[in-house]
């Protein structure tokens, strides 16, 4: 029998989750039951992903800086992707905007529907609120500090200080560069192999990902709670939603047109990441597969995918960005707070500051939409109203930008890697080749 591709038993897997999922949310003992022995294979796989991520991004952006002739090529490397990410950041968010003027949900909301989604999500909201407030009393340049790591194992040491440990990856790439080769040389064989090892072990991880897609998605149907609200909320969700598929398209035309990718190659080559994004809400768990597949299936060479990828999980949210303008808009809307030409301006810059902030987590992009709602005034007072108004559906909305968020930082590797000459043509044929067979 032919072999599925990977995103097609990815994808069965997380229709058979949400069956069974609604199914057990049926029975009384349901819920329970899958919290107890269902959800935990699919905690054990994000775990795995994220066990791998910090030894990935290390040996393959080491890897990667040392294999570059010389350093001018990667300041052009690191130039182009710093502004194409801003670009398409822009591009999104002002999708975002257009489309919630034109569409105006906030007028779909009737003030019985406030009060309840406010006396329901009020109290989960004021923490987020002060969560996020935490975060905009740091000093302006205290980002810039944060990137810079003081101890080398505080920063492998845990997941969120991706960015520090880009800093030294990329720091020990180019003084290794410097040194003479008797030295470099073995160092280099090893961050190789060390790389080889740890994409192998990406692949192993992927041959769970059908069964764990399942347990996430049966976890979170069997968790979610009121499902009417997710209704009073579909003209807002519909929004976002449109506009995330907006900005898939963008990326796919601006692929076609620079790199000459065909849309449904790039699709076959990315999926499976794409539908790991969606399952587990969080760009960060889904890195090492991102990267997997734009080096060994996009035809993206190692040097670029090591650096454009793992930055971009952390700044590059393109989808969390347009999230964030469409739901400020509509929380002005819901709200009756007016918002001119300028606040709409504001909204781009701090959306775009806001997304770059947010970590790459689930939920994250909620939180710094406060700092967004601040900027454009809303007061105090309203902020958690506000955020408690979007609460309902913000964990479905979640996965959808997730999986924009993933699918720019793999559309600006292409693009980059094009420009330097570091594009080699994807296979279309044999996707999943790299995968061990049945039985192997
Ligand atoms: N969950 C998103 C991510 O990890 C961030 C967010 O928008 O909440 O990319």
């Amino acid at each position: 029998m032919k072999k599925l591709a990977l995103h097609w038993k990815i994808l069965i897997g997380m229709v058979l989750g949400v069956l069974f999922g609604i199914g057990m949310s049926q029975l009384s003992w349901g819920p329970g039951f899958v919290t107890e022995w269902i959800k935990p294979m699919g905690t054990i796989f994000i775990r795995l992903l994220k066990l791998i991520a910090i030894p990935l991004i290390i040996a393959s952006l080491i890897k990667g800086v040392s294999d570059l002739q010389d350093l001018s090529k990667f300041s052009r490397i690191g130039g182009r992707t710093i502004l194409l990410y801003i670009f398409t950041t822009v591009i999104a968010i002002s999708i975002g905007l257009v489309l919630v003027n034109l569409l105006h949900p906030g007028s779909s909301v009737g003030e019985s529907v406030v009060q309840r989604i406010t006396e329901a999500y009020e109290s989960t909201a004021s923490g987020k609120v002060a969560h996020a407030m935490e975060a905009k009393q740091r000093g302006k340049l205290q980002f810039l500090v944060d990137m810079v790591p003081s101890n080398f194992f505080e920063a492998a040491s845990s997941n969120r200080n991706m960015l520090q440990v880009i800093f030294f990856a990329i720091f020990f790439g180019i003084a290794l560069l410097m040194v003479e080769e008797k030295y470099a040389k073995p160092l280099k064989s090893f961050f190789d192999g060390l790389n080889e090892v740890i994409l192998k072990m990406v692949d192993l991880i992927m041959l769970i990902a059908p069964y764990a897609v399942f347990a996430l998605l049966a976890g979170l149907i069997t968790d979610t709670q009121d499902p009417s609200l997710f209704v009073a909320l579909g003209w807002y969700a519909f929004t976002v939603v449109v506009g995330l598929l907006l900005m898939l398209v963008f990326y796919l035309t601006l692929n076609y047109f620079i790199t000459g990718t065909n849309p449904i190659t790039f699709l076959r080559g990315i999926a499976p990441a794409q539908l790991l994004a969606f399952s587990t809400s969080s760009s960060a768990a889904t890195l090492p597969v991102t990267m997997e597949r734009v080096e060994e299936h996009l035809g993206v060479e190692g040097e670029v995918a090591s650096f454009v990828c793992p930055v971009g999980a952390t700044v590059n949210m393109d989808g969390t960005s347009l999230y964030q303008a469409v739901a400020a808009v509509f929380i002005a809307q819901v709200l009756a707070f007016d918002l001119n030409f300028s606040d709409q301006l504001t909204i781009i810059v701090t959306a775009t500051m806001a997304s770059i902030g947010s970590a790459a987590v689930p939920g994250a992009g909620m939180i710094m939409l406060v700092i967004v709602l601040e900027a454009i005034g809303l007061p105090q007072e309203k902020l958690a109203v506000g955020l408690a108004l979007i609460f309902a559906v913000d964990r479905p909305l979640d996965m959808c930008r997730t999986v924009i968020n993933i699918s720019g930082d793999a559309t600006v590797a292409m693009l980059v890697a094009k420009s330097v000459g570091k594009l080699s043509k994807p296979q279309p044929k044999e996707w999943d080749d790299h995968y061990p067979k049945d039985g192997e």
